[in-house]
């Protein structure tokens, strides 16, 4: 068991904000209720909890100071980059400091021989997108957080997104890494080499660590070249089955980069609340919006989806002008928010093997019927990546059984009770039961000899 301190009284938590004001300065400590509220709750507001303040370091060595601070003190912290996370993790439980990403900003000039640059924690995955599009380039992810995730929590995460597809999840992209370990001592390995065998790559052990493991403070990331072309297909099909049979027949092509899942009824709820045009074959059962980048993306795309005509229902539309793609994927981003109008909402990440998609989403169907009544269920996701997002809004029942028997379902179908969101404080009682009670020992093994008081983040990932 990882072990937690002990409740903090006034003395100790103003000794404690004294040492950190004198580390970061007294603007960057936030002890005031109201600044303190934002950082205490999750973007579902599902999650909530309290703090005694919110530190924000501008430099390692100002973050390095922060933990070593935390450890003498024997305060618990939990690091926040966007507040994003989708699981619970960024926030505090019960007492926990918040280390803000905020001021751990800046992003170096592109190494152009080997196509990578080094970014702060705290940058924003928009910003870095902006900084090196005029060098037509950009990072292989992307996902609809983009102007408020961070870089440093897409590592913590193991970020994944639209492009997964063709460039693999935030791990692939990582070539370095500077963070604060647990103890305050600085790792740091950002040569970016290709080559490196230099015992345990501890740059990938922080990718999904979600803050149990230190305090990333820079990446180094690889680039890849800005589309030149990109067309996009809006396609219909009666079944997963058939969606699957597209997938197949798309797979081959050159620069394909995304194919996500929709349902033709939630399409529909959304363009009626916003007075958005629909593309006409989404009012099928399911739709599927396809993307391919590349100078022969029109002819390559449009053979396949030809090629895919008997899995079709309606006509297909393909597209390479900006303003009909970007309008399908302002359908395909706004998915998350058709249940945000139920107000709270069970948000559950997945990823099932393609082969037993099918049978999961109709087990999910009358799983959400049986157990909540009434409770209006949105699926969508990423199915090249066989990554499927269940949200249920307006349930009357507790989340706890609803998620329970969700959850089951993926497992017996040999998935994954994460797949790209992390564990956080949602899924800990998960762990085991997906990754097998060695798996999860070792894992244990390297938290507990990385941080033996049990400080960072220590709400996250394991259960007590
Ligand atoms: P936070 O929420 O602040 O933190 C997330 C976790 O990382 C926490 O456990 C936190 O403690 C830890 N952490 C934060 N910074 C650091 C650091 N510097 N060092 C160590 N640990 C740290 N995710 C996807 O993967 N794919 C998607 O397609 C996707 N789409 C989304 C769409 C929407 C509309 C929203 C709201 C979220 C989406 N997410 C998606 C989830 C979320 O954006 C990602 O998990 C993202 O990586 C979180 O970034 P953040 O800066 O907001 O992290």
């Amino acid at each position: 068991m990882i072990g937690l301190p002990p409740p903090r009284d006034d003395a100790a938590r103003d000794a404690l904000v004294d040492a950190l004001r004198d580390i970061v300065g007294a603007a960057n400590v936030f002890t005031d209720p109201a600044r303190l509220a934002p950082f205490s709750v999750d973007w579902t507001g599902r999650y909530s909890g309290v703090t005694p303040a919110v530190v924000r370091p501008g430099s390692v060595n100002e973050a390095a100071g922060v933990i070593a601070t935390c450890l003498s003190h024997g305060a618990p912290w939990v690091p926040q980059g966007g507040n994003t996370g989708l699981v619970g993790g960024g926030v505090p439980v019960d007492g926990e400091v918040v280390v803000s990403t905020s001021r751990l900003t800046g992003i170096s000039t592109v190494d152009r021989d080997s196509l990578q640059v080094m970014v702060g924690a705290g940058t924003t995955l928009a910003e870095l997108q902006r900084h090196v599009a005029g060098e037509g380039l950009r990072l292989g992810i992307d996902f609809g957080a983009r102007d408020r995730a961070t870089i440093g929590a897409m590592v913590a995460t193991n970020a994944g997104g639209n492009a997964v597809l063709r460039f693999g999840m935030m791990r692939e992209q990582v070539t370095g890494l500077e963070a604060v370990l647990p103890d305050g001592q600085v790792v740091r390995r950002l040569s970016g080499l290709a080559k490196d065998n230099t015992g345990y790559d501890l740059t990938r052990l922080f990718c999904g660590s979600e803050g149990t493991l230190g305090l990333i403070t820079a990446v180094r990331v690889r680039l890849v070249p800005e589309a030149t072309h990109r067309t996009t297909a809006a396609l219909g099909v009666a079944s997963i089955a058939d969606a699957l049979g597209v997938l197949a027949e798309l797979r081959s092509i050159e620069g394909l980069e995304a194919c996500e899942l929709m349902r033709g009824v939630d399409i529909a709820t959304l363009c009626a609340a916003r007075g958005w045009a629909s593309a006409p074959p989404w009012n099928a059962p399911w739709a599927l919006l396809v993307e391919a980048c590349g100078s022969a993306s029109f002819e390559h795309l449009g053979a396949a989806v030809e090629r895919s005509s008997s899995f079709l229902v309606g006509e297909a539309a393909v597209a390479d002008r900006p303003g009909v793609r970007e309008h399908w994927w302002a359908i395909r981003d706004a998915q998350g928010d058709i249940v945000r109008a139920f107000g709270s909402v069970l948000k559950l990440d997945v990823s099932v093997p393609h082969p037993r998609l099918e049978g999961f989403v109709g087990d999910v169907t009358d799983v959400v019927a049986s157990v909540a009544p009434g409770g209006r269920l949105v699926i969508f996701g990423h199915l090249g990546d066989a990554n499927i997002h269940v949200n249920v809004g307006a349930a009357t029942s507790p989340f706890e059984a609803l998620e329970d028997a969700v959850l089951r379902l993926v497992l017996a179908a040999g998935g994954s009770v994460s797949a790209e969101h992390g564990i956080g404080r949602a899924k800990r009682s998960w762990l085991v039961a997906d990754r097998g009670p060695a798996a999860v020992a070792a894992m244990r093994a390297v938290k507990t000899a990385w941080d033996p008081a049990g400080l960072a983040n220590p709400h996250v990932l394991f259960d007590r």
